[in-house]
């Protein structure tokens, strides 16, 4: 199937101008063996280029960009797909925009257009074209930290905790995950993660259990989370549980028996944060709405969970505005990489400003990730790259060092 797709990358510094023609020459000859016909634009520090052919020689050409040190950053700006090419097939032509108006280089780019229906309808690339070269996607562009300047080294285990044995007769455990501040090397909370009696996770452990049950066993299940954190002596970090909305809305007195926990076990409702998805919740609104009502009085937080997955969280956010929102790790995967996740991330951060909310990028695995989210703005991360789910204890955490550059 035809296939388009855009993406932006910057020059590497080390490389000189002499380059770029023998480079256009040898893509040229690789494009049209490869049935690939295109554009590419160079404004001096950034290439970017449009790619249109089948589609697996389009990704089997990404892949052999992405390998290529002369240019970094490859960031993935549009795919789509199209009944015929824009674009003439002499393999790529260039632009080169240093030193010429915006209207002249869009001029040739026009001249260039294969099929001259896209220019009498408001064509998608080739608007992003034109901000390409007109230099509008600077706007929100996020000069990300250098990966290679960091490295990441799990603590010394000084804060590792011994795991505590799980009591016989208890039917469920807790794995324990920090969400940090890893520039000011800070542990801002801890999320108790629900496992089964042999360490199964959350799926299977409620799917053994009728639909009653399940939501008694959350509700339930936080006593055994609370009291482990009491047990790890965790009083000085937010404490977040996870809860189904329904087991707010469809159990009597879900509130009263969960601050019951909270107080059993010495520690103070401000600490505790409930994280929620928006699953299930438009339906009972109302009944949601004062079981939130409740938590909120009695001084517990309140965070959404998920956000940007399936149930996109919007809905929720419309109704009432949690303290925390966490990015949902579909969107936190691969963030450096991929524009429209970077869009999506930037509006979020906006949004959450506006309201004052804190935000959480969940699920950060890889340095190219943290060094895009945090020169983003984000400021807190969960994730493998900082520390795992660890079952009955809060395991090491891996804090970014800066290498000294040679
Ligand atoms: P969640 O609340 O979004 O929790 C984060 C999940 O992402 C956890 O999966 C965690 O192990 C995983 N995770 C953390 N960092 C990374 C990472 O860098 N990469 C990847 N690939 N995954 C990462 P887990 O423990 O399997 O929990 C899955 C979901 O089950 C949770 O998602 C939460 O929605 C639900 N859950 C967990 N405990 C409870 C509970 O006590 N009650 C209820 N109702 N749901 C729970
Ligand atoms: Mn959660
Ligand atoms: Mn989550």
């Amino acid at each position: 199937m035809l296939s388009t797709v855009i993406y932006r990358s910057r020059v590497a510094p080390w490389l000189s101008e002499h380059w770029i023609t023998p480079m256009l020459i040898a893509a040229r000859k690789k494009n049209i063996a490869m049935h690939i016909t295109g554009i590419l634009i160079f404004d001096g520090t950034h290439f970017f280029q449009v790619l249109e052919g089948p589609e697996q020689s389009l990704t089997a050409l990404l892949s052999h960009i992405r390998d290529d040190p002369r240019h970094r950053e490859i960031t993935t700006l549009l795919r789509d797909y199209a009944p015929f090419r824009r674009f003439s097939s002499s393999g790529m032509d260039f632009f080169d925009v240093r030193g010429r108006t915006h209207g002249k280089t869009i001029d040739e780019l026009y001249s260039t257009v294969a099929d001259h229906r896209i220019l009498h309808y408001d064509d998608r690339i080739l608007t992003v074209v034109r901000a390409c070269i007109n230099g509008d996607w600077r706007d929100g562009f996020v000069e990300m930290l250098n990966p290679t300047e960091w490295e990441f080294c799990p603590e010394d285990g000084s804060l590792l905790v011994a795991p505590l044995s799980t009591p016989s007769g208890q039917t469920c455990q807790f794995a324990l995950q920090a969400i940090v501040e890893p520039l000011n090397r800070r542990i801002t909370s801890v999320e108790a993660l629900i496992r089964g009696p042999h360490g199964e996770p959350p799926a299977v452990y409620f799917g053994g259990l009728s639909p009653r049950e399940l939501y008694q066993a959350d509700l339930e299940s936080k006593s055994t989370a609370l009291s482990l954190a009491k047990n790890l002596k965790l009083h000085q970090y937010k404490i977040s549980i996870n809860l189904l909305p329904m087991t707010l809305t469809s159990i009597e007195g879900a509130v009263e028996t969960l601050l019951g926990y909270v107080l059993a076990n010495g520690l103070e409702p401000e600490q505790i944060v409930v994280e929620v998805t928006e699953e299930e919740v438009v339906a009972q609104f109302d009944t949601f709405r004062s079981a939130i009502k409740k938590l909120r009085a009695a001084g517990i937080g309140l965070a959404i969970d998920d956000f940007g997955a399936g149930f996109a969280g919007l809905s929720l956010l419309t109704e009432w505005q949690p303290e925390k929102l966490k990015i949902d790790r579909k969107i936190i995967e691969g963030v450096n990489a991929h524009g429209p996740r970077q869009a999506i991330v930037a509006s979020i951060l906006r949004l959450c400003r506006s309201l004052g909310i804190s935000v959480v990028a969940e699920g950060v695995e890889t340095v190219e990730e943290w060094c895009w989210l945090q020169a983003a703005g984000i400021e807190r991360f969960q994730g493998y790259l900082f520390g795992r789910p660890t079952l009955n204890q809060l395991g090491p955490i891996s804090w970014p060092r800066k290498l000294v550059q040679s």
